[in-house]
Parts: structure tokens; sequence; C-alpha cells
């Protein structure tokens, strides 16, 4: 048995059974990391001593439980990867960027202190898009992860080590954060299931955070059961996150969806099938929506009208909403501090060298939407389309029960293919902000591969706080 190829799920039966304990997994897959992470580049920290003193505590609990005739928790003693914007107490957490070079989390996130709770050992924290700004993972000031399924392409972002670990079999699951699609379009380059959550369905807390009306945590793993185990661990309310909800989640549809499909209304939006779309990519997808439909779900063409604007109305709110949050990484507070002979010399030195160029590009954008005089042309405009956005969904889900698109126009892209072109970089988030600015849960299945062996998403929207629908019809799919 290979125990690093075993889902959640797995893992646990083995647990439970006495097949190995959580210091063999963890081991195993301490074992992986040092063998196949030189070259993949997912792990910027690689917690080896929390991991070895995590998982001897899960032999004790689930020894204990044993004794004491109790099941223990599903995620008990499992080996999962935490995105380096997510703060886990001790560690360091650098959003893959220079001014947080050694930046120490001094405490945990909610979602940390959830999976901690359930006794899961933490491997190490991934490489990803600096501050989650990016779509191919290149953005890192440590370097680009490369696609364990073809090294000379990109694992797609911002969540690269995130989806590259779980695809290769570096940890068993993985958290990522999405504000534009940052957990799906990296789980659809590496062909591993990505869950973005219904805005509020998961706290904030401890996240580093980029677009604040847009991001969330959600989990990426190797089948949509364990997704779907995973989400239920981390979601619900938080008195540290105002915008989380007491979300009642339904677990355990997945394991039961034998006729989701039958009677499902699908709705296929026709401005996702246009001009730019990889004809791989479109017939990978076309065919899956036909099988749904062999199997009993009844497919409508759906028109999202507003989508044309979506792109540049995120582009204008997500950088505005960074501009503010970056505004407390001057130098004086958190991170690198550069001397200078005054303090606003500080403030110039300090981000000049600890930035990236993209990170840069996004702060500029914002402060100038923001500024007095542009502030109604940019980003007043901008609301005013996330507005038109959210009701092109709440029409269509009068018709439909989910949407099936694709996540990408593209499979991966090749390492430095994009990097000189931001507008084209952008580009590839054409099918995933929407989801963002209309608050809504998406998942990228993976569906299917190019004939040079890219894996391809499917993505399937659902309306506010139907993740459990998404999770059952994802599995029969499955
Ligand atoms: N690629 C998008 C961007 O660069 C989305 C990133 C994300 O979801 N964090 O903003």
């Amino acid at each position: 048995m290979n125990l690093t190829e075993l889902t959640i799920k797995q893992a646990h039966e083995g647990l439970k059974n006495k097949e190995f304990t959580s210091v063999d997994l963890t081991k195993a897959y301490l074992d992986k990391i040092k063998k196949v992470d030189g070259e993949l580049n997912a792990y910027l920290t690689v917690t080896e001593k929390l991991a070895l003193e995590q998982a001897i505590r899960a032999d004790e609990r689930i020894a204990l439980s044993k004794a004491e005739g109790q099941d223990f928790p599903m995620l008990c003693g499992i080996p999962c990867a935490i995105k380096d914007a997510i703060m886990v107490d001790g560690e360091k957490c650098t959003a893959a960027s220079k001014i947080l070079e050694n930046y120490v989390a001094p405490y945990d996130a909610t979602v940390i202190k959830k999976l901690k709770e359930q006794g899961v050992v933490i491997l190490g924290k991934t490489n990803l898009d600096e501050f989650a700004m990016g779509g191919s993972g290149e953005n890192s000031a440590y370097g680009p992860t490369k696609n364990p399924h073809d090294k000379t392409r990109v694992a797609g972002g911002s969540s690269s080590g995130s989806a590259a670990c779980v695809a290769a079999n570096e940890a068993c699951f993985s958290l990522g954060s999405d504000t534009g699609g940052s957990i799906r379009l990296p789980s659809s380059f590496c062909g591993t299931v990505g869950l973005k959550p219904t805005y509020g369905a998961v706290s904030r807390y401890g996240l580093i955070p980029f677009g604040s009306s847009l991001d969330q945590i959600g989990p990426i793993t190797k089948n949509v059961d364990d997704a779907e185990t995973v989400f239920n661990a981390i979601c619900g309310k938080d008195k540290m996150d105002a915008t989380s909800t007491d979300y009642k989640f339904q677990v355990s549809l997945a394991g039961q969806a034998s006729s989701k499909l039958q009677g499902l209304r699908i709705g296929v939006p026709k401005e996702y099938f246009v001009k730019g779309i990889d004809p791989e990519v479109e017939k990978i997808v076309r065919s899956t929506i036909k099988k749904a439909e062999e199997a009993g779900a009844k497919i409508v063409e759906i028109s999202l009208p507003n989508t044309e604007f979506a792109l540049a109305c995120y582009y204008i709110i997500a950088p505005c909403e960074a501009s503010a949050n970056l505004a407390r990484l001057d130098g004086v507070r958190y991170g690198l501090s550069v001397d200078g002979k005054d303090l606003l010399d500080v403030y110039l030195k300090s981000k000049g060298h600890g930035f990236g160029a993209e990170v840069k590009r996004r702060i500029m954008i914002g402060t100038y939407a923001l500024s007095s005089g542009y502030y109604d042309a940019y980003y007043k405009k901008a609301q005013e389309i996330r507005q038109l956005v959210k009701q092109d969904f709440a029409k269509a889900f009068e018709k439909v029960d989910l949407i099936f698109c694709p996540v990408s126009p593209v499979p991966a892209i090749k390492i430095g293919e994009r990097t000189d072109d931001p507008l084209s970089m952008y580009l590839m988030d054409i099918y995933t902000v929407s989801v963002n600015l209309a608050g809504l849960p998406g998942l990228s299945l993976p569906v299917g591969k190019t004939k040079e062996g890219l894996p391809v998403g499917l993505q399937i929207i659902g309306n506010h706080f139907q993740e459990n629908k998404i999770l059952a019809v994802a599995s029969q799919l499955e």
C-alpha cells in the first residue's frame, strides 16, 4: 500500500483498523516531500517538527478513543498542507512575499484552530502568488510551483502549492484561498477537487487579506468526498469574522448521490463558450455536460449578460481592497523594515524592496481608482456592475439548480508564457471572478485530460449555501 496515495476516508479507515499509525503516514509524506519538492516547489516551509508532534498526539488520541469504544474525528492524524497566507501559530507566514520573509504567525487562523481540534497533522506551508495576486503561481517571490503533470508548466494560482502538493501526493489534502479563482484554477490545472465556499461560509480570521469582500478559504482534495469532509470541518460562524454566518452544512449527501442528476436543471451560460476558449477544454467540458444529460439532467441554456464586464469590475474592486489591506505593511509594524533618512524614506524603501511587481501594480491601480476625482468613475461604477453580475446569477437560479461551465479557458500554460503580459494573465480568470463578485460557491472537478495529458476542470456553480447540492452532483459525476 502506498500511504501517500490514500484519500482522507481511506487513511481514516487504515488508522481505525490499525493498518498503520499517523506517525507512519506523516513520515511517508515527509519522505515524499523530500523526494519531489526540490523540483516542484510546492512548499515554502516544511513544518516537520510540528507534524511529528501532532502525529504522536493523534496516535495517542486514536488509541484512547478505541480503548473507550468511541469514534475519533475523520481528520484526526491526517497530514495536510496550508497555503502560506493562512496563519499557523508559531510558524512562518510569508504570503510568498519578501516583505513578510521572516514574519511568524502570532496565532492560529480559525480554520487552523478547527483542524487542530480534529487532530490534524500540518506538514507545511505552501507556495502561492505573492499575496494571492495571480493566476499562475509565478508571482511568488520564492519561484514558481511546477505542475506535477508537466514540469514545464505552471500549477495555476494563486494557491499553486496547495493544488500541486495534493496532485503530487505530498499531502492528503490542503487549504487554499479564493478571491477570484485561486482555489478552482490551480485545481483545474493540477487535476484536484477544489471548493470555493459561499462568501461567509468559512471564517477568514487569520487569512492574510487580499480582497476582503471576495476572499474565502476552502479545501483542495483528491476527491469530492474529501472536499465535503474538510469543508464540514472548517465552515460555520466565528465571532472573529463578522461576515461569517451560522450555516449548518448537511454532511454526507455526496455519499448518497445515487440519482442526484435525475431531473436536475443544469444551466450552461452561453457567454462562457465563446472565442478564446481552447477547443480541447470546450470539448471535454461539453462531453461532461452531455453525460449529465444522459444521466437524467435537464440542460438549459442560460445567459449571464454582464459576464463581459465582470473581469474589468473584479480588476477594480480587488485591487482597491488590496491597496487598503496592504497599507498596513508599511515597514514599521510588520515584516521587513529598511532604514531610511526619515519616515517617508522608510516607507518607500521597505515597500520598494518588499513588494514584487504585480503587487505594486495592484496597489497603484487600487489607490488610483479610490482617489478623489476617480472614485466615482472606477470604484463606484465597479460596485454598480457587481450588483448587475449578482442579479444575472439570481435570475439564472430562478430557472436552474446548478450552473456548469469551464474553470479556465485554457489548460495549464507554460512557465513564462504570459509573465510579460498581465492582461493575458488576467484573462485566465474570466470564468471564475463572477462567482466571487456574487459571493457564490463554486467547485472545480477534474473531468478529463487534453491530448498532452493536462487536466481539465469542470466548474459547478451553485446558489448561496448550496454546497451540499454541488458536492452531491460532483460526487455522482466523479
Ligand atoms: N487570478 C486572480 C487575481 O490575480 C485571482 C486570485 C485569487 O483568487 N486570489 O487576482
